[in-house]
């Protein structure tokens, strides 16, 4: 599939989109485009391979949950990015038909992708890609979770085996909740940042 159709289905599903050939030119462009704002981090191993957090604190106030300020535990630091001007995350997977999805364990990386701030950017890298809803929704149990869970070091069937979702009963379970971003959501500026490398799971 070509990168373009893929930007042309998000743009028509109302997303900004920004194609950058490394992930290095899309942190500098996010650096230079986001200045003076309040900053929420939904968890993202892709967020934290660019480094935006070093980037933009410099700049700007970033809330991360993985940086909690002194007196502030997860928790405190996680409700604060609810309501940030501004607010980052990535995707479990991305569908060429421009359909995005995410799943969530503790609710707080979804949360804040849809509502409470001005603006949502999602960073992609572009092995999220998918040809189809099915498949996306396919990649974020059978593929994303796993590793994911196994980073955290849960004791999840999949993050042990990682092989594939087993809908565990776990009380580690990575995906409680599972979001499919038909379009974007209304009265909330939506800007999705494709990067033509591995980033993330
Ligand atoms: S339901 Fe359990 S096994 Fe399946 S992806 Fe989620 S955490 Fe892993």
């Amino acid at each position: 599939m070509e990168l373009q159709e893929i930007v042309e289905a998000l743009i028509g599903k109302g997303y900004e989109v920004s194609c950058f050939e490394t992930a290095e030119e899309a942190a500098s462009y996010l650096d230079r485009k986001v200045d003076g704002k309040t900053v929420g981090f939904g968890d993202s191993v892709t967020l934290d391979s660019m480094k935006l957090y070093q980037l933009l604190s410099a700049h700007n106030h970033v809330i991360d949950p993985k940086h909690c300020a002194p007196g502030m535990d997860f928790w405190s630091t996680a409700k604060q990015c609810l309501t940030t001007d501004v607010f980052f995350t990535s995707v479990n997977a991305l569908a060429a038909t421009g359909e995005m999805v995410n799943i969530d364990g503790t609710g707080n990386r979804v949360a804040g992708s849809l509502f409470g701030h001005e603006k949502v950017y999602f960073v992609v890298g572009t092995n999220k890609i998918v040809s189809t809803l099915d498949e996306a929704v396919w990649r974020a149990r059978n593929i994303a979770a796993p590793q994911n869970a196994a980073r955290h070091g849960f004791q999840t069937p999949c993050a042990i085996r990682q092989d594939r979702c087993y809908d565990c009963k776990s009380p580690d379970r990575i995906c409680c909740g599972q979001m499919i971003y038909y379009q974007k959501m209304r009265f909330i500026e939506m800007e999705v940042v494709l990067v033509k490398e591995s980033l993330g799971f």
